[in-house]
């Protein structure tokens, strides 16, 4: 079968998107939401929706009724996801939301409870734990391969440009780097090394408080620890370009991915020697045909991208602020 797909929100990552799911095997996008009328009769045409398929913010609510739509992808600032993606579950839609899943804990633990309630699934727009290197790396590590896993560094960073976009706007992103880019380290340092940080550390350096206003975060660097004794020490930053790394160093070897989270391609090597894989697809293409086994199939993915699995970022992000502004140690429960 065929995930049919209406997509919330047609900025510039959604445009990606749906390039990437032209050449899916098993999704079609088949609905369109947005709040500018020429943007929905561009993408309609483009796409071949329907104008009976295009809604607005205001009537989205009415696609409960519309059968041509299994799911939605709500790729919007990150303030807005959690109304969204709960409206889309209410409407009896499974759910893809893009990362940061929300701008708190709080609301993300809202959205897994109402789609639980209305029984859909909600899944993250998680790109990179379906790309095919960083899953070669993860199986290695699994395997043992790299040894008793000691270390890992996640680098990651643009410099971004317009100080009036909603990524500099606190309201509308819920941060500044971390919620944005910053992120891929910090569950990159998680499936990385295999397992739940118990405590934190981190420290921010701002060069442009103008530019960076008060809870808009230009650079952090974090430290994670792991129950086994393990390591991460990561950046996050709005002020350097070409910043993109991920290192795992265990007692027997390491691997490493630069670029590691970019649109690709993904590049790799081991002590043993470079990463060898072929991957001619889009990431998002691979993600969404491995999304659309999931949501029809029920099929496990190697490295979750369910709401649960997205929730621990966000209380990570939450300690790594509070570590930031108390200066010291901040420790995680198990129970989270
Ligand atoms: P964008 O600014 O290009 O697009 C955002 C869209 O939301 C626009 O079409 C805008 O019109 C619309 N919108 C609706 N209500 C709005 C409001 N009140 N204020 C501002 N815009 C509003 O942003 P983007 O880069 O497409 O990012 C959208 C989401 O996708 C974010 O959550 C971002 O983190 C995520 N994203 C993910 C990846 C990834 O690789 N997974 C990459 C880029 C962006």
């Amino acid at each position: 079968a065929v995930l049919k797909v209406a997509l919330l929100g047609l900025g510039g990552y959604a445009s990606r998107v749906a390039e990437a799911i032209q050449q899916c095997q098993r999704v079609k996008i088949t609905g369109l939401i947005s709040g500018t009328p020429e943007k929905l009769k561009q993408w309609g045409e483009k796409y071949k929706v329907p104008e009976k398929n295009r809604y607005n913010y205001q009537n989205f609510d009415a696609i409960k009724n519309n059968p041509d739509i299994d799911a939605v992808y709500v790729i919007t600032p990150n303030a807005l996801h959690h109304d969204q993606v709960i409206r889309s579950a209410k409407a009896g839609k499974h759910v893809i939301c893009e990362k940061p899943m929300a701008i708190s804990a709080k609301e993300g633990r809202e959205m897994i409870e109402a789609c639980k309630k209305a029984g859909k699934q909600l899944l993250v727009g998680y790109r990179m734990h379906f790309e095919p290197l960083t899953l070669e790396v993860v199986r290695m590590r699994s395997a043992g391969e790299l040894g008793a896993i000691r270390f890992f560094q996640g680098l990651c960073g643009f410099r971004i440009g317009d100080p009036t976009q909603w990524r500099l706007n606190k309201a509308l992103a819920g941060g500044g780097s971390l919620m944005d880019i910053g992120i891929y380290a910090l569950n990159g340092s998680r499936y990385m090394v295999g397992e739940e940080p118990v405590w934190v550390t981190a420290q921010e350096t701002k060069t442009d408080p103008v530019k960076f206003k008060e809870g808009v975060d230009e650079t952090i660097t974090f430290q994670l620890g792991f129950p086994s004794g393990a390591e991460a020490s990561c950046l996050s930053t709005y002020n350097m370009n070409n910043l993109d790394r991920f290192f795992l160093n265990g007692d027997k070897g390491f691997a490493e991915l630069q670029p590691a989270a970019g649109y690709g391609p993904i590049r790799g090597k081991t002590n043993k020697g470079p990463l060898d894989i072929k991957n001619p697809l889009p990431q998002q293409t691979i993600q969404m045909d491995e999304m659309a086994a999931i949501l029809l199939d029920n099929k496990k993915p190697i490295v979750p991208v369910d709401g649960e699995e997205a929730l621990k970022d966000l209380v990570l992000i939450e300690a790594i602020y509070k570590a930031v502004k108390t200066g010291g140690q901040v420790k995680l429960n198990a129970e989270r």
